[in-house]
Formats: C-alpha cells, sequence, structure tokens
C-alpha cells in the first residue's frame, strides 16, 4: 500500500484543474509515513483517488504530482515521457540536436530539466522524487538516447527547498566542452566556465526573430553572455555588433564563438556593467539602431517585485535613450514573478518618460522547448518584447 495524502477542500480545484502541486497547508492528513521522494496517491476530500505523485515532507510544494492514475511502473513513465517531450523539439527543431529537452512541470516531469547539448546531457534535479530516480533517468538516456556525458549543473537555491544536497555529480563521461548549432550559429559551450547549464535556450526563437530586423544595422547586445543575439544580427548581415556583458568569462564566450562563425565585419567586446555602458553612451550622444537588453531575473521572489520593477523601468529609460529615431528596442525579462501586463506597463512607462513614441512589432514568450501549463503561472516567466521607436513627433 502507497501512503496516502488527503487534501483539504481547498487544494483539490487546483489539482482538478490540473495544477501539479500541492501545498503543504493544503493537506488534511498523510497517512502510512512516507519518505521523501516517496511515491503517495493523493485523495481528494470526499475520499477519492484523484492523483499520485512525489511527496517531501521539508519543502512548501508537499507533493509533485505525477499523475492523475493509479502508477505502476515508473520506469516506463519517465521514458514515455522523456521520449514524447523530445518528440515535440524535434517537430519544431528537426535539424538541431541541442535545446532544453525536458522543461520540468511544463513537460509533466516535476523537477526535472534535462538539456541536450549533442550527446552531452546536463541535468537539474529539482525535486527528491527525481532525485531518487536518478538512475532511472540515466539509464533511460543511455539506452534510448545513446548519451555520451551525463552531469547535474544544480541551481542551489532550489534544492534547498527540498532539502537535497548543494553538490553536482558525473554520471557518464566527462564535464568538458562541447560545440553546439542552435540552427545556423555555432556556439562553443565551455561547461566549467559558462552560466546555468551551459546556454541559454529559452531565447533561441527570438534570437532568430532579431535576425529580420538587423540587416545593415548597427546592434548593441546588452547582457550578451556568450553573445546569441549578437551573433544571430551578425549573420542577418549587421554593420557593427557590441557586445556587452560585466562577466569577463561570457564575454570571452561571446569572443570564441565570434570568431568560430568567421564573421567578418565590425564588433566591439565590453566587460562593464550594462547601467554604466549605457550612461556612457547617452553622455556621448551614441545610438545603435537596435538596442537588445536581456538582463537576469531581477525579481527571483514576489518580495523583491517593486524593487525590480524599479529597475526594469530603469534600464529601459536608459535603453531607450541610445535607440536611434526610427530603430528598434528588443527588451526581455526572465522574472517569473512579473507578469506580462505589468512589463508591457513598465516599458510604456519608460517610453513616456524618455518622451518616445512605441510601436509593438512582436511579442513572445520562451522557446518552444519551454512548453507551459496553462493553469501553472509557475511554468511562464519569459517576456520578449520588440518595439520601433520613434523620436516625439517625428513620425
Ligand atoms: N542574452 C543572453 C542571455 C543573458 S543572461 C543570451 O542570449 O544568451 C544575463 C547576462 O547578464 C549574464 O551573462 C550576466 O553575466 C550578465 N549581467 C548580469 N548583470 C549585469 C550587469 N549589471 N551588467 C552587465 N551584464 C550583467
Amino acid at each position: 500500500m502507497k501512503p496516502r495524502i488527503n487534501l483539504k477542500p481547498k487544494g483539490e480545484h487546483k489539482v482538478r484543474d490540473g495544477h501539479l502541486w500541492v501545498f503543504s497547508n493544503e493537506i488534511a492528513a498523510v497517512d502510512g509515513n512516507p519518505v521523501n521522494g516517496d511515491m503517495v496517491e493523493v485523495y481528494n476530500s470526499n475520499g477519492y483517488l484523484i492523483g499520485e505523485g512525489f511527496y517531501n515532507k521539508n519543502s512548501l510544494i508537499a507533493v509533485r504530482l505525477i499523475d492523475k492514475n493509479p502508477l505502476n511502473d515508473i520506469y516506463v513513465l519517465l521514458q514515455n515521457r522523456i521520449k514524447k517531450a523530445y518528440s515535440l523539439r524535434k517537430m519544431f527543431y528537426p535539424n538541431r540536436n541541442s535545446f532544453r529537452m525536458v522543461f520540468g512541470e511544463g513537460d509533466f516531469l516535476p523537477g526535472l530539466i534535462i538539456d541536450k547539448y549533442n550527446k552531452t546531457f546536463v541535468l537539474q534535479i529539482n525535486s527528491s522524487g527525481m532525485e531518487i530516480n536518478i538512475d532511472n533517468i540515466v539509464k533511460i538516456l543511455k539506452d534510448d538516447f545513446n548519451a555520451a556525458n551525463i552531469f547535474t549543473k544544480n541551481e542551489f537555491n532550489f534544492r534547498k527547498l527540498e532539502c537535497l544536497p548543494e553538490t553536482d555529480s558525473v554520471y557518464l563521461g566527462n564535464a568538458d566542452e562541447e560545440i553546439i548549432d542552435d540552427g545556423t550559429i555555432k556556439f562553443k559551450i565551455d561547461f566549467a566556465k559558462s552560466q546555468k547549464t551551459g546556454f541559454y535556450f529559452d531565447q533561441c526563437d527570438n534570437r532568430e526573430f532579431i535576425e529580420k530586423i538587423s540587416a545593415g544595422k548597427t546592434f548593441l547586445d546588452a547582457f550578451s553572455n556568450s553573445g546569441g543575439f549578437g551573433l544571430h544580427a551578425a549573420k542577418a548581415g549587421a554593420s557593427k555588433i557590441t557586445f556587452v556583458d560585466s562577466s569577463s568569462a561570457e564575454v570571452n564566450n561571446a569572443k570564441v564563438n565570434f570568431q568560430l562563425n568567421n564573421f567578418e565585419i565590425k564588433s566591439e567586446f565590453e566587460t562593464v556593467d550594462v547601467f554604466d555602458y549605457l550612461n556612457k553612451c547617452i553622455s556621448t550622444n551614441r545610438k545603435f539602431d537596435v538596442v537588445s537588453v536581456d538582463p537576469p531575473a531581477f525579481a527571483k521572489n514576489k518580495k523583491s517585485l517593486p524593487v525590480a520593477k524599479k529597475g526594469y523601468e530603469k534600464l529601459n529609460r536608459l535603453a531607450f535613450q541610445v535607440v536611434s529615431d526610427g530603430g528598434y528596442l528588443v527588451t526581455s525579462s526572465c522574472s517569473q514573478n512579473l507578469t506580462k501586463a505589468d512589463f508591457i506597463d513598465i516599458i510604456e512607462t519608460a517610453a513616456r518618460k524618455t518622451k518616445k513614441v512605441i510601436q509593438q512589432i512582436h511579442y513572445n514568450a520562451a522557446s518552444f522547448d519551454h512548453p507551459q501549463i496553462p493553469v501553472m503561472p509557475e511554468t511562464t516567466y519569459l517576456k520578449f518584447l520588440v518595439l520601433r521607436v520613434f523620436e516625439n513627433g517625428n513620425l
């Protein structure tokens, strides 16, 4: 008999509607002494079985549901879901071998991220249920996906919430380097020296989009990381690209990638704080035809949202002032706590305060390899907005 979780009425509607989390304060009773990571049965307040999931007594997310039906074989379930997630990516990216292959809850695999870099698979394990199943996951990647390298690059703040050890492991091969192809551009990924799992796949579709507006333009890639946006602008035939990031390791990665793709256009690489860089451009009246700002999440949690909103407004006020008349601002936010409506409102305020007239050209979220669950706002985070920018009265 599996341990049993009985819900209070207030938790069961969310689960019925497809949300995959049960919070600890939505539980009326726990029967059977489950330990962290155990599979538990979840019952509604009328005593009906409504799902099964991974239990964690230390986390606010006490159960992460994995199925509505009784579960027979976790290996087969994980294998089917991972294969389904992979086939979705291959439908959208038939010519790519590198993408986010599993996006946790978004692929009905709570707490499991798998980024595929050719035959290298980089994992983030964010739930105790997935931690317990690591051998199953490694076996699936070896047997069904011909993995050569498997290792974790965990985000320790998520693991802390689940009381998981703040460690990384290599399960197969090594954790050295890969050269990936995101469709048309090559990127060298040095896993030891890169942020997150090595690459920001979530902006892949959006980087492709900016090719449409970059031919013949001067392009500022602010918060460039390994050069994603600027390299796509180069491919589209931009006249000059300026890469700016405060991390010297990432500026170096951008340089390596620029050379790897044999671009023969003008380029600048600046290791500097973006706010300082934009202020300097404003004071010297330097402008760019296209400006991309893709900062790290300013709002890491709900509490920091008011300060984060001010930060986004300030950044975008500075960015607007360095866009040439009739040029483009490409602005992103990856703060999960900031809604799309609030983000657009902030951008609108920044435009008004800098006396710009704006036209919205395009809006998108993360790429197709980051599916969202509509009833789980927790699976939606990236906002990507492209605006044409005019001086007031200069239409
Ligand atoms: N645009 C990138 C992803 C950006 S991630 C891509 O397409 O891949 C955010 C980047 O901002 C990181 O590389 C980080 O080093 C950099 N960063 C964070 N704070 C910064 C600051 N104040 N000034 C400049 N860069 C900063």
